[in-house]
């Protein structure tokens, strides 16, 4: 049990170590003080003494940086002041035969079983030799029953005590591992392996998966923990498998030899690497709002049967990691919501500005040229008023769609406001973006139009300066007549009435 070297001790703790020896010198020495009068005394003298030097060692010794087997020594010596004493007090007849189970208690609560075991031998030899050497008539032969009756009662009490010792201390270690896990899947980035982690901790499995409904069917692994596998599609509705059942029941199911388990399929627990003499279980993982997915744990290494708090702690990590998975979709779709326009589902104004921001850093570190835009549909507002506007909306949306699916992945376009969008183009000098923003031209739906206008960013200048100079551009494309690309510095009218250069020199990095 506690076989560990203890800590740097305070005063309070070493007194505290030391009270059961101090109670139990206490006892014996008072019960001598009463009658009848004790034939012996120097014996009684003697046993005070060496209980005043066991507990003053017990006191002063730095337990902490002894062997940590030591440390039930002073209980273990107990016995000698104790049969000292008893001796003193006219042996047998002293009545404190019954006061050596205290220290085989006091050992129990505090140290492991050998301990005990060298208690239970202490204390029988205690009563044992004077009965060999010393005998009758102070120790008279219907001793040899009280030995036989105290060892099998101390013993008793002895190991009870240390097993509910023992059972207490690992429910406490459990808490502490469930609390911490709880703490962890609280604080992660992301939930679903977290969860997969915490229950391998607490199954000391080589693998937790977790499989999760899609809501099409399947069960789809979304969560991993030990060895990297392929992902793995359980179908709901074709051959029963243990994760489909899981899934529909409440309850851990436990395989101790996983593959050769009637209602496992052998092809998904080898996907995820269960070999000859593995053992899994499966845990179904209900949310408040019904079965979210199943927990899949993998030992490599038979497992005779499951360790008996594996079930109720990874019923309790289920609980929690319900919870964690939906708050974690939750945190996922509101952050997507802060970000997204409703109606296009592009960037919104609020994003637009964080990614220009980080744009324009992106180039000041690499060199690179970047070109901001502002798309405008044009006549828009009659569009609105004689489609109505909820022809408006869709054609916001499909020209939303269809824009996006001309640029690259690096490329932003967000919904600047009404039936405006911003463009952020990284790597793309103007004359490049023209090009670009001709593509997004010829993609209005519905035979409408819009105007472009572009401007490079500067060095030195900031987002806000750009789009003014994209915004004096796109003014000039509607002045000269919409439905076209208007460069920042560009005169004339038209997509090509430009030169597409900015009107200070490029100070960009070759
Ligand atoms: P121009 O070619 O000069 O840009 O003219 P326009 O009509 O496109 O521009 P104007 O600024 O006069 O009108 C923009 C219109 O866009 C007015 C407004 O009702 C409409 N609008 C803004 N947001 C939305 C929206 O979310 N849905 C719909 N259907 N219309 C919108
Ligand atoms: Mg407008
Ligand atoms: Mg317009």
């Amino acid at each position: 049990m506690d076989e560990r070297p203890e800590g740097p001790r305070s005063p309070g703790q070493r007194l505290r170590r030391a009270a059961p020896l101090a109670v139990l010198s206490a006892l014996t020495v008072t019960v001598t003080l009463l009658p009848p009068h004790n034939h012996h005394p120097g014996w009684i003298v003697a046993g005070t003494a060496a209980y005043a030097l066991l507990l003053a060692l017990e006191v002063a010794l730095p337990w902490h940086r002894l062997p940590a087997a030591w440390a039930p020594a002073p209980l273990l010596a107990s016995f000698a002041p104790l049969g000292l004493v008893r001796h003193g007090a006219d042996g047998a007849a002293s009545g404190l035969t019954p006061v050596l189970i205290a220290p085989v208690v006091a050992v129990a609560l505090h140290h492991g079983r050998r301990a005990v075991a060298a208690a239970l031998a202490c204390g029988a030899a205690t009563l044992v030799v004077p009965l060999l050497v010393v005998g009758a008539p102070m120790y008279p032969l219907q001793e040899w029953r009280r030995v036989v009756l105290w060892l099998g009662a101390s013993g008793l009490v002895g190991f009870l005590v240390h097993r509910l010792v023992a059972h207490l201390r690992l429910q406490a270690q459990h808490l502490s591992v469930l609390a911490r896990c709880s703490r962890d899947l609280a604080a992660a980035d992301d939930a679903r392996e977290a969860i997969c982690a915490a229950a391998r901790q607490i199954a000391g499995a080589d693998g937790v998966y977790l499989l999760e409904a899609d809501g099409d069917g399947h069960l789809r692994t979304t969560g991993a923990a030990g060895p990297r596998v392929p992902a793995v599609v359980v179908d709901l509705d074709g051959p029963a498998t243990m994760a489909a059942r899981a899934f529909a029941g409440h309850d851990l199911v436990f395989a101790a030899d996983a593959l050769s388990h009637p209602g496992v399929r052998r092809d998904v627990l080898q996907a995820l690497g269960a070999g000859a003499g593995s053992s899994a279980a499966w845990q179904p993982v209900r949310g408040p709002h019904g079965a979210l997915g199943v927990l899949v744990v993998l030992w490599r290494a038979r497992l005779g049967a499951l360790p008996a708090h594996v079930p109720a702690m990874l019923q309790t990590l289920a609980g929690e990691a319900a919870g964690a998975v939906e708050r974690a979709d939750l945190l996922r779709r509101l952050s997507r919501a802060a970000d997204r326009d409703p109606l296009t589902g592009l960037a919104n104004r609020r994003r637009w500005d964080e990614a220009a921001a980080d744009e324009v850093a992106r180039a000041v570190r690499s060199g690179q040229p970047l070109t901001f835009g502002i798309v405008d549909l044009d006549h828009f507002k009659r569009y609105n008023d004689t489609r109505g506007h909820l022809a408006g909306d869709a054609l916001l949306r499909d020209f939303a769609l269809a824009a996006a699916g001309q640029l690259r992945t690096v490329d932003t376009i967000a919904r600047w406001g009404g039936e405006e969008f911003a463009l952020a183009l990284p790597g793309c000098a103007l004359e490049d973006a023209r090009t670009v923003a001709e593509r997004l031209l010829a993609v209005v739906p519905d035979g409408q139009s819009c105007t472009v206008g572009l401007a490079q960013w500067w060095p030195g200048t900031g987002v806000a300066e750009t789009l003014r100079r994209a915004d004096a551009a796109l003014y000039a494309g509607k002045e000269g007549g919409r439905g076209a690309v208007r460069c920042d510095g560009e005169t004339g009218s038209g997509t090509g009435g430009g030169t597409g250069e900015p009107a200070e020199p490029a100070r960009f990095r070759a």
